[in-house]
């Protein structure tokens, strides 16, 4: 392996060090910052993100408040849920873990969270503030793969970036902060007809699509900055499945300048990114008195 890896872990820890400072000082003005998790359902593994954030909030000297829903609660139940931590002046952010059971309408849960409580980002007013360059809440893990990309050192402007995917979570908001840090974007896509030739040109690879290894090694361009996002689970005929990115690792980190490994790379900033989110909420608080 040649290239740098991003290590994720250690970066996301450093934030989280950083934080503490900033929660410190609300805390000495009388804000204790505070997230509420709305967790509807029992997927497992939303269970286990929920317990990862709610971990590492209280390391960073977050509160965080819990509210559980059994599966089959109504899009209205959830609803009056959001109302209420709307209107808690105790609750800074509200996180509502995705996916939510059929029978809850997402898009209407996730339009009904404050906007300016809306840690995730989801919210449109927050991402058409960050489509006019003026953000509030840039969605987590766009700004975790954004950070990572500034920990490579590497410059922006004028590169090509090559963001593979187009979810309103990951690809798009992601392109958007490439842009505004003056990349050449491209977006690719299920009907992109040349994968193979867009990544062999891109100086920068922002990959997020839920596929395993789709991303081969010997299209990375030399030099390349490299960035995962994708998590798959892949069986390899032990107790357990492997965990894959969608970007072939091995063989991308010959030919790289710099590549995140999954998992450890990514996922770590993402938790670490709300946390910061949480964290400006309450700092607005403060500041507004
Ligand atoms: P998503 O909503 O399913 O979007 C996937 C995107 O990939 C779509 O835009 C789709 O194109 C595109 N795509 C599918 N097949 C393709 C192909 N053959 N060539 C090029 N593009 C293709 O997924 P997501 O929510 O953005 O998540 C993507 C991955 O990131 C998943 O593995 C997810 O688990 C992971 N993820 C990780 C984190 C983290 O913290 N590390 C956070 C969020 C997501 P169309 O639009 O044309 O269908």
């Amino acid at each position: 392996m040649s290239a740098i890896r991003l290590d994720g872990r250690a970066l996301s820890k450093r934030l989280l060090e950083e934080l503490r400072g900033r929660v410190e000082t609300c805390v000495r003005g009388g804000v204790t910052p505070c997230l509420a998790v709305v967790l509807v359902g029992d997927d497992p593994a939303s269970k286990i993100y929920v317990r990862s954030k709610e971990r590492k909030a209280a390391r960073a000297g977050i509160a965080t408040r819990d509210h559980r829903m059994p599966a089959t609660t109504s899009t209205e139940a959830v609803l009056a849920c959001i109302a209420e931590l709307n209107a808690d002046p105790e609750v800074h952010g509200i996180l509502v873990q995705l996916p939510l059971p059929d029978g809850v309408d997402e898009q209407v849960v996730l339009e009904a969270v404050d906007p300016r409580k809306d840690v995730d980002g989801f919210h449109p007013d927050n991402l058409g503030l960050l489509m006019l360059g003026t953000p509030r809440f840039v969605a987590c893990t766009p700004q975790g793969c954004m950070r990572l990309i500034a920990e490579a050192g590497v410059d922006l402007s004028g590169k090509r970036a090559l963001v593979v995917g187009r979810s309103n979570i990951v690809g798009k908001p992601v392109a958007q902060l490439l842009l505004q840090a003056h990349a050449t974007v491209t977006i690719a896509h299920s009907r992109t007809l040349d994968l193979e030739a867009e990544v062999r040109r891109a100086d920068v690879v922002v990959a997020a699509v839920g596929r395993p290894e789709i991303i081969r090694g010997e299209w990375i361009k030399a030099g390349a900055c490299v960035i995962d996002v994708g998590i798959n689970r892949v069986d390899v005929g032990g107790d357990k499945p492997k965990l894959v990115g969608d970007v072939e690792f091995e063989a991308s980190a010959e030919r790289a300048g710099s590549i995140t490994p999954v998992p450890g790379g990514v996922g770590p900033m993402t938790i670490a990114c709300l946390l910061a989110n949480v964290v400006a909420a309450a700092e607005t608080v403060l500041s507004a008195g």
